[in-house]
């Protein structure tokens, strides 16, 4: 290899050095979707991840919220060891056991009737989207718009990312879906207003993720589940980063003693493994026959053992207890700090989803706490996001805040 030849850890490409060589320019066959951090994770143990140099890092990100059960946690490595030796992947052509034992387990745990698999959430969004309107056709009726909140996110498909409330995602994918409005969350009277006699079903994160970590209030979860029945349309709730526990009971809509219509689960549902997870109602879910939705790879063996996995970890454990007092351990942190520095405008979120608005922006603040050893993640331009595994321990906690605290006291100076 020639001495002007330098190893590039981001692209795993050999790039050359030129003149202008040290900004690494992006030298890899990967398309430039992400503008990923300059760093590469190789190894993971619980809460703590190390890079290809062997630094650590507490992981507070958690693959955004994926990593339920922090990594490579023993029973689900053998769980999913033990699958992958009898059997990978099987044709929903077939019976899959695994796959009606979790169906089972998340109608229980949510009190919804039936589960379609997915392989995202993106792709659980799409079903819910395709369900709604199908449901309302069946019934001869002409509803088929979707209202969303402002500032939402509910993926990258086309479907999805028009039913997503934020411009940024939009831009250039034109001719988007006809059928998506946006109404500002947590104002009832604007959801009111914008109900049309073509509206089939309101789609809302009960905690906002990507948008800010921004929280539906109860008294607004309530009164929107009052105005669907009110106006027979659908409440479908996109838990896809709230649901699995993330805020301390197993899906965030029980917060505000409420049931949706239809459900989306994903990132935290395999602990790792890709699976999403679009739950209806008995009569919802009836629309849905033979031919009107189908994934390949949707609940495979493989998937399915990876979420069980999940589920009775969380329970063995009693992980919601642990998501509950290491996110008060968190939040009580998190508002001592606000109150000594008067950048930080707001503590907020539930349970392990926490964000700290501020009123500066936040990129350096978080590539500092990632040179002091400490992973957290933006939620737009000036949103802390901060979503540990939700085996957390509390001294990892008080790392973190350890951490946190060392370089605000930086950015203050
Ligand atoms: C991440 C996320 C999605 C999209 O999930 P993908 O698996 O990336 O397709 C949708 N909705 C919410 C609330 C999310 O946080």
């Amino acid at each position: 290899m020639a001495a002007s030849m330098l190893y590039n850890p981001i692209g795993h490409k050999w790039m050359r050095i030129g003149k202008a060589s040290l900004t690494l320019r992006r030298m890899n066959a990967l398309m430039n979707t992400y503008a990923r951090f300059p760093l590469t994770l190789v190894r993971g143990q619980g809460s703590k991840v190390w890079d290809d140099a062997g630094k650590a890092y507490l992981d507070f990100i958690s693959g955004i919220a994926v990593n339920t059960l922090g990594h490579a946690h023993p029973q689900l490595v053998a769980a999913i060891s033990e699958q992958v030796a009898t059997m990978l992947h099987c044709s929903n052509l077939f019976h899959i056991p695994k796959q009606q034992q979790l169906a089972a387990k998340l109608a229980t745990l949510s009190g919804l009737a039936e589960v379609f698999f997915s392989n995202s959430g993106a792709e659980a969004n799409e079903g819910a989207i395709k369900l709604a309107r199908k449901y309302f056709f069946d019934q001869g009726s002409d509803r088929r718009g979707i209202i969303s909140a402002t500032r939402s996110f509910h993926g990258r498909l086309l479907s999805t990312l028009t039913a997503t409330g934020q411009d940024k995602v939009k831009h250039g994918f034109d001719p988007l879906p006809p059928g998506f409005g946006h109404v500002p969350l947590n104002d009832i009277d604007a959801l009111r207003a914008a109900i049309r006699a073509d509206t089939a079903a309101i789609l809302l994160e009960p905690l906002q993720g990507e948008g800010g970590v921004n929280i539906a209030h109860p008294e607004y979860l309530q009164a929107v589940r009052k105005l669907c029945d009110e106006e027979g349309i659908l409440l479908i709730l996109d838990e896809i980063q709230t649901g699995m526990g993330r805020t301390g009971t197993m899906f965030a809509f029980e917060h505000a003693g409420i049931q949706p219509d239809i459900l989306t689960l994903a990132k935290g549902l395999g602990g790792g493994v890709p699976i999403g997870a679009l739950l209806a109602t008995e009569k919802v879910a009836a629309s849905f026959g033979p031919g009107t939705h189908g994934s390949t790879f949707g609940g495979n063996p493989l998937s399915c053992t990876a979420a069980l996995t999940v589920i009775d970890v969380m329970e063995k454990e009693s992980l919601l207890l642990n998501v509950a007092a290491r996110g008060e351990q968190l939040l009580q942190g998190l508002l001592a700090l606000s109150a000594s520095f008067d950048w930080i405008d707001e503590v907020r979120g539930q349970g392990l989803l926490l964000g700290l608005a501020c009123s500066l922006e936040v990129a350096p603040i978080i590539t500092a706490c990632r040179d002091a050893g400490l992973l957290v993640l933006a939620a737009g331009p000036d949103v802390i996001r901060i979503l540990p595994p939700l085996n957390v321990s509390a001294a990892d906690i008080d790392e973190a805040l350890g951490v946190l605290e060392e370089v605000f006291t930086e950015v203050n100076q």
